[in-house]
């Protein structure tokens, strides 16, 4: 059985839920590691979810007591977006390639408030060592990768894929 993705946003778009992630259930084809902790990414520092591109894994921290369920979906859809991205999806990242990590970034951030149906917020993607300006082209990519992104979940829970 799939782990669904529940409608949560007015948007008309998808939109997840997965209240539960049962272990050895993918999410959308995705394999997701719950983990008490996630080591820290090299020049990162302590992340508390992360998508490995290599393994096709998605590793995310138990949830913390404190921590709402919208933000921990947050990190988890985070992930999920990072993961359409995959040779096997939509071939976004190839890793036998320099990828732009920075580009990446934004499209998981700006496919998340595309999901929540939300103006986009750029204070995360600021945040990001990486922050750089972006060129109109660039900005005009994230808008294509990111709709494709959400479509592909969005197909995936609909059982098209
Ligand atoms: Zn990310």
């Amino acid at each position: 059985m799939r782990n669904k993705l529940i409608m949560v946003a007015t948007s008309g778009v998808l939109i997840f839920a997965g209240e539960s992630l049962t272990p050895g259930v993918p999410l959308c084809g995705v394999e997701v590691v719950v983990q008490r902790t996630v080591e820290p990414i090299p020049g990162i520092g302590s992340v508390r979810a992360k998508y490995d591109f290599k393994a096709d894994v998605i590793y995310i921290i138990k949830k913390p007591w404190l921590m709402t369920r919208s933000k921990y979906r947050g990190l988890l859809i985070h992930e999920l977006i990072h993961a359409t991205g995959h040779q096997s999806r939509l071939g976004r990242v190839d890793l036998t390639k320099p990828v732009d990590w920075y580009i990446e970034e934004v499209i998981a951030e700006r496919s998340f408030y595309l999901i929540l149906g939300k103006r986009f917020n750029k204070a995360y993607i600021n945040r990001h060592p990486l922050n750089r300006d972006l060129t109109a082209a660039e900005w005009a990519l994230v808008e294509v990768e990111s709709k494709r992104a959400v479509q592909w979940i969005y197909e995936y829970t609909k059982g098209v894929k």
